[in-house]
């Protein structure tokens, strides 16, 4: 084939897949508040999701976060979004993981940090909510799923949700419209490798 007719053949071949993806672009011509579900065992559901918080306050969008289990207190993502003023984050996890070992405490902590999330889920003022590791209190019955799905259909139309966590519920990955699960392929810490700042905090 000579480079006149590798060209021709490219740009033909590119004109096709233009038309297709301008009639894909056409048809999607609604607009309405998303719910995103991370989950997976692979890194990237957390920080996906503030990497969003990013794009949303370019836009000049308002976000609220909710952590309900609480690893550290260290992190990049919490130091730099709390200066920010569009955004309200909530600790919602800290006296609850699994080394309270107390199921009356862990239920009791989980449920008042709902009742701060249905407060979110009520202001249309909030472009965006995160709620991460929110598939842990639900997995470990702390939360019911019933109410959590409910509340979460009852927000404003326009407001996005993305919740984090390994194991999200089936219930919940079919009343979300975008869900993504990530691949553990390789993972430093399992050669050795302590948390980074900047990558995994
Ligand atoms: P990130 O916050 O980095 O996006 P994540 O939200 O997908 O990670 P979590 O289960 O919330 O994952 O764990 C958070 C911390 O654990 C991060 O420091 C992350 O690098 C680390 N981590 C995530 N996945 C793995 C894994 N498969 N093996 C070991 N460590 C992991
Ligand atoms: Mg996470």
């Amino acid at each position: 084939m000579t480079d006149s007719e590798r060209s021709k053949r490219h740009r033909m071949r590119m004109q096709r897949k233009k038309e297709v993806v301008d009639a894909a672009i056409a048809q999607a011509d609604r607009e309405q508040g998303l719910l995103l579900v991370h989950t997976g065992n692979g890194k990237g559901k957390s920080s996906s999701a503030f990497g969003m918080i990013a794009r949303a306050l370019g836009h000049g969008m308002r976000v609220g976060v909710a952590q309900f289990i609480k690893g550290r207190s260290d992190t990049g993502e919490e130091a730099f979004f709390r200066t920010q003023n569009n955004v309200i984050w909530h600790v919602l996890g800290e006296g609850f993981t699994w080394d309270t070992q107390n199921l009356e405490i862990d239920t009791e902590t989980a449920r008042r940090g709902w009742t701060i999330v249905q407060k979110m889920l009520c202001d249309p003022s909030l472009n965006l909510i995160i709620l991460d590791e929110l598939t842990y209190p639900i997995k470990f019955g702390w939360l019911d799923l019933t109410v959590v799905l409910s509340d979460l259909k009852n927000r404003p139309p326009m407001q996005h949700i993305i919740i984090t966590g390994r194991g999200a519920p089936n219930a919940l990955c079919e009343v979300a419209d975008t869900v993504t699960e990530m691949i553990d392929v390789k993972h430093a810490f399992r050669a050795g490798i302590q948390a980074q700042k900047g990558i995994d905090l």
